[in-house]
């Protein structure tokens, strides 16, 4: 069992076959694909599961909150598994890869800047947007 399975089956959610390929794929999935792209690898391993079978998932394993849904702003929602450490993303505005970092720095200028506000942080989202560097 791969570990978004694992997670559906402790929130009690009735596992059905073709749930089981979604959240498998969703496992599987570095690139954070969106519903349609979603849908192409799963109906490549059940080609019984519909697009609506694949939105209506995505969207129960989101309200469970063990995925991520991101808005690159390309008009598509993005999915990924929910991570265990924390981490941002850069989107390349030019392929719309999408790159994930880590940056210390950054994470306790923020803590910081919540703290002056008044507020201890509990969650963040940043998104980068570049062009690569022509050298
Ligand atoms: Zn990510």
């Amino acid at each position: 069992m791969d570990r978004l399975e694992k997670l559906c089956v402790e929130k009690g959610m009735r596992m059905t076959d073709q749930r089981r390929i979604i959240a498998r794929v969703l496992s599987g999935a570095a690139d954070h694909p969106d519903v349609e792209e979603l849908y192409r690898r799963a109906h490549a391993i059940d080609a019984h599961i519909s697009i609506a079978t694949v939105y209506r998932t995505v969207r129960l394993f989101e309200e469970s909150g063990i995925i991520e849904r991101h808005d690159f702003r390309d008009g598509r929602s993005r999915y990924e598994e929910a991570p265990d450490v924390h981490h941002d993303h850069l989107i390349d505005m030019k392929t719309g890869k999408v790159v994930e970092f880590v940056d210390e720095e950054i994470e306790a200028l923020q803590q910081a800047i919540a703290r002056k506000l008044g507020y201890r942080l509990v969650d963040h989202r940043l998104e980068l947007y570049g062009v690569p560097i022509e050298d």
